[in-house]
């Protein structure tokens, strides 16, 4: 086996990510390693490359470290003491990571496990590369008839998304309503997870025309070209009134001003994407009237699993760009032009 290979990696704070060789990993007691087969780009990880130093090393993140954390592979090699996985098996790599011993852990929020913070593509070494070692045999999930270089996404931008979708049912009657405000990568898969667990009418918002057509192919009944000053009335008008569940992929200033405001009586409003934008205004005039408003951080294990079982059964469209690793940069701008169709899903080389 060869001794090294080529990562894309943040090298130092402040400086754009990096094709570099770096040695290959070996797994200590307990781990595991992961032969990557795809590695889906998610927008967060444009985000960790412009992010100033002193924020990341106070969350405990250390440069360098290889970006990746929608992964999809085989397993390669056992530390000591693995049990219940065989070298050549087919998984998917949980992305959030969880120690499975905390009180998070053991009610089966491990999304909001300490060990979450600090995970494999953002502070230490992820899939944008051959090989990565995962910690633990419980954050590997089986793959039945998936093909592992397609379900790295699902890990992520499907499992995250269906998180918030599952977080607003108890909101979304028979026939209700509902608003996804950025269909990227996460958002279209919320659109499906709307599609499958709900009836609710779907209303897009979206400036990319190839994402609303894409929304449109999944099921939206509705797609509007935003956000801007017209938004708020045009899904208004389209719904006959504000929404069950608005779902913000985007979360800058003018997304949540919409969103908030296109939230109907009782509604929920998620604030997913992570544009850090706030909020203005006397809280109990801008939040909905016996509503409620959430955001959180990555899937949990079970959103996980329900997600790969639906696309193993064939219940979800697992759409994807394939790019080599050595036009990884291209596919990252394709993703921040919207204009890619799938999810962006690199393969090492
Ligand atoms: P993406 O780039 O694939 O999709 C973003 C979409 O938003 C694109 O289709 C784009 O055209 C659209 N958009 C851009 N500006 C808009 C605007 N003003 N109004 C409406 N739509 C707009 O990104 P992604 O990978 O799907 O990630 C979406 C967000 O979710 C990012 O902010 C990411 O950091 C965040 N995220 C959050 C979690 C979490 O657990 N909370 C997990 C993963 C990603
Ligand atoms: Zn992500």
């Amino acid at each position: 086996m060869e001794r090294t290979m080529t990562a894309y990696r943040i090298v130092e704070w402040g400086r754009a990510p990096e094709l570099v060789e770096v040695p290959i990993p070996s797994p200590g007691p307990g781990e595991i390693l992961v032969e990557v087969a795809g590695n889906g780009l998610c927008h967060s990880d444009v985000g960790m490359a412009s992010m100033p130093g002193a924020i990341g090393e106070a969350i405990g993140w250390k440069v360098p470290f290889t970006l990746g954390h929608e992964v999809g592979g085989r397993v390669a090699a056992l530390g000591t003491g693995v049990v219940g996985i065989g070298v050549g098996d087919a998984v998917a790599v949980m992305s959030p990571r969880s120690c499975g011993r905390c009180s998070w852990c053991a009610r089966g929020a491990d999304n909001n496990c300490d060990d979450s913070i600090v995970g494999r593509g953002y502070g230490m070494d992820g899939g944008l590369a051959r090989f990565m070692v995962v910690q633990s045999a419980r954050e590997l999930i089986p793959l039945r008839t998936l093909d592992p270089l397609v379900a790295g996404p699902l890990t992520d931008a499907g499992a995250t998304s269906y998180h918030a979708v599952r977080r607003c049912l108890h909101r979304i009657p028979p026939a209700g309503s509902a608003v996804v405000i950025g269909a990227g990568g996460l958002g279209a898969y919320a659109v499906q997870h709307l599609r499958e667990l709900t009836t609710a009418q779907i209303v897009v918002v979206d400036p990319s025309s190839a994402r609303r057509d894409y929304a449109v192919e999944l099921g939206a009944h509705h797609v509007i070209d935003g956000v801007d000053e017209s938004t708020i009335g045009a899904v208004l008008t389209h719904l006959g009134g504000g929404a069950d569940a608005v779902l913000d992929f985007v979360g800058i200033d003018s997304t949540i001003d919409a969103g908030l405001r296109c939230t109907g009586k009782g509604g929920a409003f998620a604030l997913v994407g992570a544009g850090h934008g706030s909020l203005t205004g006397t809280l109990f005039d801008r939040l909905p009237r016996d509503g409620e408003v959430f955001t959180f951080q990555a899937p949990t294990i079970a959103d996980t699993l329900d997600v790969l079982a639906l696309a193993d059964d064939g219940r979800l469209r697992v759409d994807v760009d394939l790019y080599p690793l050595d036009r990884v940069a291209e596919a990252y701008e394709a993703m921040e032009r919207g204009e890619l169709r799938g999810r962006a899903v690199v393969t090492p080389t």
